[in-house]
């Protein structure tokens, strides 16, 4: 029987471990600082020494609960930690504390959006748990790092809704952006504090059943997540297509080996069972008080909120609002120039349109050295008329250029200070009609196109003329 791969579903679910940001450690009070000498922040309980107890570090769950609620989740007001026993080098207790049974977040749901259709994805839980140490291979030396023993992990596992790696990717892009809105991870994908494991399997169209599914490790970007899932996805649908679908593809955690953008075996997958899952008897199980809860769940406004306001409220279209609430911080610096009295349709365009265009590369508006309030300025002197537009636009190339700056100095540094005096005007006005009486007598006869020609000699006799100003007023005069 031959089949094409559009014969086939493709199903995908996703487990994703972010890295909470609290100062401390899950379980001890070591910093979770990264980049840190190895070894440094460690302690008896990180190094699973013998006695050492374990500490519920309380913003860890404060996080865990302001998650669940941007998620729509059920938040279990008792939660209980477990033991998943197994034993890897970079495990110093050779098991590691997480939640099986009953875990801190429940059911939830978010919404993700593709090319304008709109799709729920379910999430199944999301639990606390603590992360592994380092192992470090060098040549002939294989050495452990333990400062990352222990620092909390939020495991957030999706139901297998995703038919396709384009809504795997908008899954986790909308997961990342809630993350970030949150304030509750950094989210940085390259050092690990956002990363995935993918679940994927196929079966042919029109069949409910759910066949073998392969899980691909440990992928910490948009584009490896897609690739990885794309190969994986092809070479099922190869093995079913050659008939060695139940030889091929068997239940096992595959690696996705970046250089040739194919997925390896690594291990035959583990089941719960392998784990030998048990309550964790150092621990006492988890109550959330009502302060707790009330404190948790009151979480700032999600993107697709901030969505609905810019362009419901602030009346933005709404490409120009998904631009700004992409990112955390430009959200942020859109809303700061509100609060300076930025017109909102004026604070977008120089945001995104003018500022954001003149950034490249490692020029982020992190880094670029302009603030809000640097814009806000700038937009504002536009406004009120003290330059034109053009001026400042060559005033943002400045201060992207030195990164940052003193707006009204460069004005004045520049010269591109506006005149706006009509007396100053009136005057230039005047010496150029009297020079042009013959200009002056024909566009009185009709001939309209000669009003640029004024305006264009007005302005050449009266450097940083308003040209807005200019115009009323030679129109007043010409009548
Ligand atoms: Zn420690």
């Amino acid at each position: 029987m031959s089949a094409y791969e559009s014969d086939f579903e493709t199903i995908i679910g996703l487990e994703v471990h972010v890295q909470l940001n609290t100062k401390t450690k899950i379980f001890c009070s070591c910093a979770t600082s990264f980049g840190d000498e190895p070894n440094k922040n460690v302690c008896p309980t990180c190094l699973g020494l013998p006695g050492a107890l374990p500490v519920l570090n309380k913003e860890a769950v404060k996080k865990a609960i302001s998650f669940g609620t941007a998620v729509n989740a059920t938040i279990n007001q008792n939660s209980i930690f477990a033991r998943k026993n197994y034993f890897y080098p970079d495990l110093p207790k050779a098991y590691q504390i997480s939640q099986y049974e009953i875990p801190i977040v429940g059911r939830g749901n978010l919404e993700i959006e593709i090319d304008g259709r709109k799709k729920t994805i379910g999430i199944t839980r999301a639990h606390l748990e603590e992360d592994a140490g380092k192992n470090i291979h060098e040549d002939t030396v294989s050495k452990v790092d333990l400062n990352r023993a222990c620092t909390p992990l939020l495991e957030i596992v999706s139901e297998p809704d995703m038919r396709d790696s384009t809504e795997a990717i908008a899954y986790l892009k909308k997961l990342h952006s809630i993350v970030r809105f949150l304030k509750i991870s950094d989210a940085n994908m390259q050092e690990g504090s956002f990363r995935c494991d993918a679940n994927v399997s196929i079966r042919p169209k029109g069949d409910s059943r759910f066949y073998t599914r392969v899980e691909i490790k440990n992928l910490n970007s948009f584009k490896f997540i897609q690739k990885a899932i794309e190969y994986e996805v092809s070479r099922q649908i190869e093995a079913w297509q050659d008939g060695k679908y139940t030889s091929q593809v068997v239940q096992e955690t595959r690696l996705f080996d970046i250089t040739q953008a194919i997925t390896r075996s690594m291990r035959s997958k583990e089941e719960a069972a392998d784990y030998r899952y048990f309550p964790e008897p150092d621990l006492l199980p988890v109550f959330i008080d009502e302060k707790l809860m009330n404190e948790a769940t009151n979480i700032p406004e999600m993107p697709d909120e901030k969505l609905m306001r810019y362009t419901q409220t602030l009346g933005l279209k709404e490409n120009d609002a998904k631009v700004l609430v992409s990112e955390v911080e430009l959200a942020e610096f859109f809303e700061c120039m509100l609060e300076s009295g930025i017109n909102p349709k004026q604070a977008q365009i120089w945001l995104t349109n003018e500022l954001l265009g003149r950034l490249k590369g490692e020029n982020t508006l992190k880094t670029c050295g302009i603030d809000s309030q640097n814009l806000s300025i700038l937009v504002a002197r536009v406004t009120s008329g003290v330059i034109s537009g053009k001026s400042a636009k060559e005033i943002l190339d400045v201060l992207v250029e030195q990164k940052g700056g003193d707006v009204d100095r460069l004005i004045e540094t520049m010269g591109l200070l506006q005149v706006n005096d009509d007396n100053a005007l009136l005057s230039a006005i005047d010496s150029v009609i009297s020079a042009n009486s013959d200009k002056v007598a024909e566009y009185k006869a009709g001939k309209d196109k000669l009003f640029g020609f004024f305006v264009g000699q007005v302005m050449k006799h009266s450097k940083g003329a308003n040209p807005t100003r200019v115009n009323e007023l030679l129109k007043e005069k010409l009548q």
